[in-house]
């Protein structure tokens, strides 16, 4: 989140000017793209179990729309701020491009620890969010999606809402929706399966094997888990995974050289997603503090927690045995930290690249709503897995072409598209 020194609308802005540089994008170009095209604060009044009132703060940006209505997740966090939401909403912009799914990018959030609140009042949160916005959203204009701490049932409470509002059925107004109420299947793996995918392409270029590979993974939340299977799945044998106790307010990362069970852990994982350290001490791992999963000596790294964890100072305890990292969170590392990987030859998947599964398979479950009609999960995994390949693909190859950096490859073929769609609408 933004805090002390970090701000990633900056490190946003930072990355863009960067390829608009690289692009000789005109003032016109800068000036659309550097911010986002609207964005509402507002606040949302929730009557509390205990009877009194409390004030939440809500925010949705929709950074651009040219080549189709916004599309973005709504976190619910206490450390949310406005300059987060608004980084978020470029990157998404980015990440439809990269994958060519006809979205715009937006983000949403809410300032609030779910931890904190019941069911009741997080539904009442959800209700008041689309109650602010309904005139703002819906399946044409932006479609929100779950993301860090909001789940398939908080997108169904705000489905009923905008219905109840509406008075008709709009399944298309959300993605992330339960199977069998409008949901697709896979979209709960999608975004950890998408990170492995390309992954698993990044290993081929590099002509290394799989189940030759170790790595270490940061975050223990839905795309940390759904990648560690399909990793292993794969052959790879993950060593080290951090994970944030709610208790404590701080991570910590479970090592085991012969590699992590990943039921087991699950198994001794509470509902707020920690894992029970003790049990874990009795199983064989080794309990080390958070920040420790990037120093491992493996071959690869997942940062798939929140922004700003690879940067200027973290990014000196990467070994140099590391060959891939593979950014399954949005926004993990500092541009000077992402100067230092490419010094040191790392293959980088860039976050908006690498963790593009999670929109894609929205757009299919739009799709799917839109006809009324619902794929098998083999069927949705396997055209995730084309589109993730397929974009990965032309990025690497523009990559090599050039002689640049995969995440300045993915921006120029990312912003290239955008500006593309802004300029044949006349609005640049
Ligand atoms: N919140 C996810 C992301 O950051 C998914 C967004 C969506 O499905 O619209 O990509």
């Amino acid at each position: 989140m933004a805090g002390d020194n970090f701000n990633p609308f900056r490190m946003a802005q930072e990355q863009f000017d960067k390829v608009a540089d690289f692009l000789d994008l005109d003032e016109g170009a800068r000036g659309l793209l550097r911010n986002p095209m609207r964005e509402y604060h507002f606040n949302i009044p929730i009557r509390m179990d205990d009877g009194s009132v409390k004030v939440f703060r809500g925010f949705r940006c929709q950074h651009n729309d040219a080549r189709g209505p916004s599309k973005g997740g709504i976190r619910f966090h206490p450390q949310e701020t406005i300059d987060t939401v608004r980084a978020l909403s470029m990157w998404m912009t980015w990440k439809c491009s990269v994958v060519d799914i006809p979205l715009g990018g937006g983000k949403g959030g809410v300032i609030c620890d779910p931890h904190n609140l019941s069911m009741r009042e997080q539904e009442q949160i959800c209700r008041g969010w689309v109650r602010q916005l309904v005139r703002n959203v819906g399946p044409l204009q932006d479609v929100p999606a779950p993301d860090v701490m909001t789940s398939a049932q908080h997108m169904l409470w705000m489905m009923d809402e905008y219905e109840a509002i509406t008075g008709a059925k709009y399944p298309g107004f959300i993605t992330g929706k339960p199977v069998g109420m409008g949901g697709s299947l896979g979209r709960t793996e999608a975004t950890g399966f998408g990170l492995i995918f390309t992954v698993r392409e990044a290993l081929k270029q590099l002509d290394i094997r799989p189940q030759d590979t170790i790595a270490s993974v940061q975050g223990f939340g839905n795309v940390s888990q759904y990648a560690i299977r399909l990793y292993n799945q794969m052959g790879g044998t993950v060593i080290c995974v951090s994970c944030w106790d709610q208790a404590d307010q701080k991570s910590y990362a479970f090592r085991r050289k012969d590699g992590i069970d990943l039921d087991q852990l699950l198994s001794i994982t509470d509902k707020f997603g920690g894992i029970d350290r003790q049990k874990a001490l009795d199983l064989g791992y080794e309990i080390l503090e958070g920040p420790q999963w990037i120093e491992q000596d493996v071959d690869i790294l997942l940062p798939c927690a929140l922004e700003n964890q690879i940067n200027a100072d973290s990014v000196k305890k990467i070994s140099s045995r590391v060959k891939i990292i593979g950014e399954g969170a949005n926004g993990p590392t500092t541009p000077e930290a992402d100067r230092v990987i490419e010094e040191m030859g790392i293959f980088n998947i860039p976050d908006f690249l690498a963790n593009a599964g999670g929109v894609t398979c929205s757009y299919f479950e739009q799709v799917q709503c839109n006809m009324n009609y619902y794929w098998t999960k083999d069927e949705v995994l396997g055209k995730l897995d084309q589109k993730m390949t397929e974009a990965f693909i032309a990025v690497s190859e523009l990559a090599q072409r050039h002689g640049i950096y995969m995440r300045d490859a993915a921006y120029v073929i990312s912003v290239g598209r955008v500006v593309e769609a802004c300029r044949a609408r006349g609005w640049i």
